[in-house]
């Protein structure tokens, strides 16, 4: 081997090690090549094995991996990392987030310091160290700016302030008026939503912006309702540019199940979760779905239509036009159905002692359940087993590392979820979940109100804007010096 060749792999050994020893040895054995591939070969190696030792330093607990993206601002991208940090790990010094972001400190030192000006970050006490100056950690100002979030399904409508650690300000709830006009409804969500920005006090130059999470499926991408319980007047109509229009906010829409997701991956229970499913049982049957860390969102606007899945071949019929949809059996509506249909086969019931007679509620039937009532229970354990089967499907398809519950069946009736993790533990692949965990949502009957502002956040603190938030950036800068907003 040439020796112009060898000094040229020594300039790249140099990157990696103490260049004035090795410049030394070099001149040591520039006589005899023999010597020096020899004294290469360890150099490389020990190089290699540095090399491999520094990237394993900066793991923490916090493996979530920052992907670069070139259609955008670099540094705006190193920016909306450091938030991403300070919301998953509530307090981190600046060297953690030089070595996550892979940054040097005084690089990480300037943005931190622009971000604090601006009024994103806070102080957030020191990190305990054993001995020396100890580093301060940094966490998200949570008073800096405000998330509007709005939930409207079949029976409520609700508008939510909340803080940027996702905190209820004001939490506003109407009757949705399902029966009336598609005018009356939409009428009813700004109605509510203005209420909710009333009672928290809140300007409106503080809100970042505004999501709904609506029942049925959505297209995120486009900002339209495909499906809103079949009625024809909502299919394809563009709900964002109307919420935007008439709340003067930027707008998003998110379905149900994608929100909750959105909600749990920033502020809940799935904080470090790579692989993650979030399944929404209520009026409706969804599941968001999520994968290296990032939300999945298909091209046409529908995934993770659970509740559409087939659970009893020769069931009801769907709305979809199937038979036996699992929607059609396990949701709200599902169960009043086999209830209904039990008792015309002249199964005798106590259900309708707890409300107007041939009028009875899910709540009615998870009261009588509870009462002892053979048939109510009968029908939950089903409801349970049709669900866990499902679920047991879809976890053989994806292995999530988590699946959370939520909705309004899980809330009311929580033996549901013993009945659904014990069918998926005797239905799914061993292999499939023997690390998967099971877990009911961190946020009750609110998940679909937060999950709505959730999906706000992911729009300020990630690249992706899939949901078309495009002039968050202006209202909130993340580069500007002066962008910090008053009062
Ligand atoms: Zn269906």
């Amino acid at each position: 081997m040439p020796i112009a060749e060898l000094n040229n792999l020594f300039i790249f050994i140099d990157l990696y090690n103490k260049s004035s020893s090795i410049c030394l040895i070099l001149s040591h054995f520039l006589t005899n090549p023999a010597f020096l591939v020899i004294f290469l070969s360890v150099r490389i190696r020990m190089a290699l094995k540095d090399s491999k030792q520094a990237e394993d330093s900066v793991k923490t607990e916090y493996t979530m991996v920052v992907r670069p993206n070139k259609l955008k601002n670099l540094q705006e991208r190193h920016l909306q990392g450091i938030l991403q940090y300070v919301t998953l790990m509530q307090g981190v010094t600046k060297i953690q987030l030089s070595n996550l972001l892979g940054m040097s400190l005084s690089s990480m030192n300037e943005l931190v310091n622009r971000l604090l000006e601006q009024g994103w970050l806070r102080q957030a006490g020191t990190f305990p160290g054993d001995r020396g100056r100890k580093a301060q950690l940094f966490q998200m100002n949570p008073d800096h700016a405000c998330l509007l979030g709005i939930d409207c399904g079949r029976k409520t409508t609700k508008a939510v302030v909340a803080d940027l650690w996702l905190r209820p300000i004001a939490i506003e709830t109407t009757q949705t008026p399902f029966k009336e006009s598609q005018q009356t409804i939409l009428r009813n969500i700004v109605q509510t939503a203005q209420a909710a920005l009333r009672s928290s006090g809140k300007p409106l130059k503080k809100i970042v912006g505004g999501g709904l999470g609506l029942a049925g499926q959505v297209d995120e991408r486009a900002g339209r309702c495909l499906n809103f319980f079949s009625k024809p007047e909502w299919n394809d109509f563009p709900i964002q540019s109307y919420l935007s229009e008439h709340l003067n906010l930027p707008f998003l829409i998110v379905g149900w199940s994608r929100g909750g997701l959105l909600a749990e991956k920033w502020f809940g229970k799935a904080r470090n979760v790579q692989s993650l499913l979030f399944v929404h049982i209520g009026s409706t049957i969804s599941m968001g779905m999520a994968f290296n860390g990032s939300l999945y969102l298909s091209a046409s606007g529908v995934s993770g239509e659970l509740g559409h899945m087939t659970a009893k071949p020769n069931g009801p019929r769907c709305y979809c036009g199937n038979q036996g949809c699992l929607e059609a059996v396990a949701s709200e509506n599902g169960i009043l159905e086999q209830v209904a249909s039990a008792l015309s086969e002249g199964i005798q019931s106590r259900v309708n002692d707890y409300g107007r007679k041939d009028n009875y509620t899910y709540e009615d039937v998870v009261q009588a359940a509870n009462d002892g009532d053979k048939l109510a229970f009968q029908v939950l354990e089903q409801t349970g087993e049709y669900l866990g089967t499902c679920v047991a499907d879809a976890i053989n398809l994806l292995s999530p590392e988590l699946v959370i519950l939520g909705g309004h069946v899980f809330d009311k009736a929580r033996q549901i979820i013993r009945t659904v993790e014990v069918t998926i533990r005797k239905r799914a692949l061993e292999t499939a979940t023997r690390n998967a965990r099971i877990e009911f949502t961190s946020f009750g009957a609110e998940t679909l109100v937060l999950g709505a502002a959730a999906a706000v956040f992911e729009c300020i603190v990630t690249p992706n804007n899939v949901f078309g938030l495009t002039d968050i950036s202006e209202r909130f800068p993340l580069q500007k010096e002066n962008g910090r907003l008053e009062g």
